[in-house]
């Protein structure tokens, strides 16, 4: 079995699907994982944002994500639109119902609930259209087979718990359309994997089933060394090993989810990320590498970072005692920390900015602190870097944090 996985940016235009019917078209096993339709997970969050204020500014976005999906099926689908309109309208309407209805008192979980939506909406459509274009296929619902801890919004995938049922819904030699990024706690409830976590489920299916590969299909020709739409200069890197798409993935290169790779090294599957528009090319291919690979430098951006500043009101020292309670806070609010510094008596943490928790953090950490922040900061990691290479990202930039290893370089740079 394979698993191809197709993310938001393949399925932004009903025309994408066309794509799709090609790329596997030689394929008659194989289970697909897809993401939300182009940007439909922020609105989601947009909607899950107004439908707690219970003021019914939430109706407005609803009708807007609503209007886009049938517009896009009604395009998709073409003449058959009827046939498979009622079981999206039923999705639909189910996600009105909760967000008329969203509970302010559990955030997370009703933004699980509100948000899952996306990919409910995208697999439902993507199964009709391989129908109607006669590509016979079995819609999963995901929830049904992995089973998550309560983590709400970065849920673990309970490995036990899911094997089997992931075993029995895939056995056979078919066709299978399925969500990325949601699953179901022990109690029923909807989760989700963390952003961008769909690449995560394609990798855990391959895992439980022990699949013969990944193919994760993108906008871009593979993993590049940079971010095409932030460098010009970005060029395709034709194979990785696991350890240094880890590497990559943790300092926050986009192309992959962090947490898709392990699954994918214990079993030593391949994983491929190839474009979804030239899908004949052969793309980057990640393997069990036992050499080292003289890479060119690679540059990874984390733009709208905040800097916190934190020092202790008493000058004690930022030890042991110190840390833990920072960090303590950090992990109380959910906050991932992306890169830290200190000092004797100051502490340093960048993270990402826009977090609904941020104001709660700072109100906390001021009672024992003295704490500054600056906005609108980039973190710029460069691995395999040259004099040359930094000299090209920090230029011109006033450099608020400087860290550099053997291999790896980072700066947190203000314009
Ligand atoms: N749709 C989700 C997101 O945008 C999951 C994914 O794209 O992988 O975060
Ligand atoms: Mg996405």
């Amino acid at each position: 079995m394979q698993i191809y996985k197709f993310g938001g940016a393949s399925l932004k235009k009903a025309d994408s699907l066309n794509n799709i019917i090609q790329i596997i078209s030689a394929k008659d096993s194989l289970v697909i994982v897809v993401s939300a339709i182009d940007k439909t997970t922020n609105k989601l969050e947009t909607l899950v944002d107004a439908a707690i204020k219970n003021d019914k500014s939430h109706i407005e976005v609803f009708n807007q994500i609503k209007a886009f999906h049938l517009e896009f099926a009604r395009l998709a689908f073409g003449s058959e639109f009827s046939n498979y309109s009622a079981g999206l309208n039923k999705l639909l309407d189910s996600l009105k119902d909760i967000s008329d209805f969203a509970n302010a008192d559990s955030y997370d979980q009703t933004y699980d609930e509100i948000v899952s939506y996306g990919e409910l909406l995208s697999s439902y459509i993507l199964s009709s259209y391989l129908k109607i274009k006669n590509r016979q296929n079995v819609l999963i619902d995901i929830r049904d087979i992995i089973i998550t801890d309560s983590n709400f919004r970065d849920a673990k995938i309970l490995w036990q718990e899911s094997e089997h049922s992931v075993q029995k819904a895939f056995c056979a030699e078919k066709l299978y359309i399925t969500q990325g990024f949601i699953g179901k706690d022990k109690s029923g409830k909807t989760t989700t994997l963390g952003r961008e976590g769909s690449d995560y489920t394609a990798s855990a299916l391959a895992y439980l089933l022990d699949a013969e590969s990944v193919t994760i299909w993108k906008d871009v020709p593979g993993i590049m060394n940079a971010d095409p739409s932030w460098c010009d200069f970005a060029e395709k890197l034709e194979c990785l090993s696991f350890r240094e798409a880890i590497e990559l993935a943790f300092y926050g290169a986009k192309v992959i989810h962090p947490k898709t790779i392990k699954p994918l090294e214990n079993k030593n599957i391949p994983l491929y990320v190839k474009s979804f528009v030239d899908f004949n090319s052969k793309g980057t291919e990640v393997t069990k590498l036992d050499y080292k690979l003289d890479l060119i430098p690679v540059y990874i951006l984390k733009s709208d970072q905040i800097l916190i500043s934190i020092s202790p009101k008493d000058f004690s020292f930022i030890v042991e005692e110190n840390i833990s309670k920072i960090f303590g806070l950090f992990a109380k609010y959910k906050i991932k920390v992306n890169i830290t510094q200190n000092s004797a008596i100051s502490f340093s943490a960048s993270i990402d900015g826009q977090n609904r928790n941020f104001d709660n953090l700072i109100a906390d950490l001021n009672s024992e602190y003295y704490v500054r922040y600056n906005t609108g900061l980039q973190l710029v990691t460069i691995r395999y870097y040259t004099e040359e290479s930094i000299n090209k990202m920090t230029r011109n930039k006033n450099i608020l944090v400087e860290q550099r290893s053997r291999t790896t370089a980072r700066f947190v740079l203000q314009d």
